[in-house]
């Protein structure tokens, strides 16, 4: 006989059937680590997944622009907006294209000149399918093999929303909490506050707080950014509670519980969103009370302390953009090189064809290299 425990949301007991895995930190921002025993599948499916959706929609510019690396799918696409007020759609390869399409005709008298951009290949190719009804005489295979991919660079700043919260997405980061205490072997009762919250909609006491007051994070990697969620157990203060941070901007604290009487507890589960692989990070504990009590009454989010997140996290984010940027182009001019030379995939550039190759590959390199010299930095970097 195999002693199940009972789903930490409902009383169903957590059988084989419906004993759902369920990821500590969100899988649609990356997350990978898996526990079971903690909720059923009817809780995951009627109340983790509609959580977490609500976070994952809220950091989907930090998904796509770090490029995570989701074990189902991929972040979606979504509509960013320049200072300038223009707008593109940011896609999960990290690159921008435009939010509408462009068309006009104009009448030359005797003939009618079309100027078309299309958002993608395939829509250009259904527009000139659509002209060539239109108008019977205009040569669609011509336009069609002449059907070329422009790369634009985005010059100018994006808005960007850096705030994070609302009761969906405040219990999904509740949850990975409790999710992490339960797969560090804390029994689901332990976690009065988490379940307090959870389980009841209309709640007004929150047991989480934004916490910028003191970074929390020894010597955190400046190379790249990462997700964690950690748990500490203090049998002296009663206190149980969660450190979480997500792309190494949005930062909060977790109060599991606090009449928490279990043994000394000190974990820490991180790693990097773009490639699941798991990293060390320490966390502070010696959080002294003023400042505890400050971040769940809602004190945390102090302006400048919070700047200095978004000036730690940012850099790394847009460096991180910029070499997919980097690399993306390079891939895309070796491609164009090729295809104008009718050489195909695997096969070795003759030598004959090298130097028609790199003038080829430059013709597409050099907008990407125009843009980084407009932008003042060899390296890339502004
Ligand atoms: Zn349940």
């Amino acid at each position: 006989m195999v002693d199940y425990k009972k789903c930490a949301l409902c009383p169903n007991n957590l059988s084989v059937r419906n004993n759902t895995k369920e990821h500590i930190i969100p899988n649609a921002i990356g997350g990978r680590k898996k526990t079971t025993e903690f909720i059923c599948n009817d809780c995951n499916n009627n109340l983790g997944e509609r959580w977490d959706a609500e976070l994952a929609r809220q950091l989907n510019w930090f998904s796509l622009a770090v490029g995570i690396n989701r074990e189902r799918g991929e972040p979606p696409k979504q509509i960013v907006q320049t200072i300038d007020g223009d707008r593109y759609w940011f896609l999960s390869d990290g690159s921008f294209t435009p939010e509408k399409s462009t068309y006009s005709e104009v009448d030359l008298g005797d003939a009618t000149r079309i100027n078309l951009t299309a958002k993608t290949m395939d829509e250009a190719k259904q527009r000139l399918k659509g002209i060539a009804r239109k108008y019977p005489k205009f040569d669609i295979q011509k336009a069609l093999n002449e059907l070329t991919v422009t790369t634009d660079y985005l010059d100018s700043p994006l808005h960007l929303s850096l705030s994070l919260g609302g009761p969906d997405a405040g219990r999904s980061m509740v949850k990975t909490a409790f999710a992490f205490a339960s797969e560090c072997s804390i029994a689901h009762e332990q976690c009065e506050k988490a379940l307090e919250y959870l389980l009841n909609p209309n709640l007004q006491t929150i047991p989480f707080g934004f916490a910028y007051l003191s970074d929390l994070v020894e010597d955190r990697p400046t190379d790249r950014v990462f997700h964690c969620v950690s748990l500490h157990g203090d049998p002296k203060k009663k206190r149980l509670w969660s450190y979480i941070e997500y792309f190494g901007m949005f930062r909060l604290v977790v109060l599991l519980s606090d009449v928490y009487n279990g043994p000394q507890k000190n974990e820490v589960y991180s790693i990097d969103p773009v490639n699941g692989e798991r990293i060390a990070i320490k966390i502070k504990t010696q959080i002294s009370e003023a400042e505890f009590t400050a971040l769940m009454v809602g004190q945390g989010l102090d302006v400048d302390k919070h700047k200095a997140a978004a000036d730690y996290a940012l850099p790394i984010i847009l460096d991180r953009g910029r070499s997919r940027t980097l690399e993306r182009t390079i891939k895309e001019a070796f491609e164009h090189a090729a295809k104008q030379l009718g050489i195909k995939n695997e096969e070795i550039v003759p030598k004959e064809k090298a130097a028609e190759f790199s003038r080829l590959m430059m013709e597409k390199l050099s907008p990407f290299i125009h843009h980084l010299v407009q932008n003042g930095r060899r390296d890339g970097r502004s």
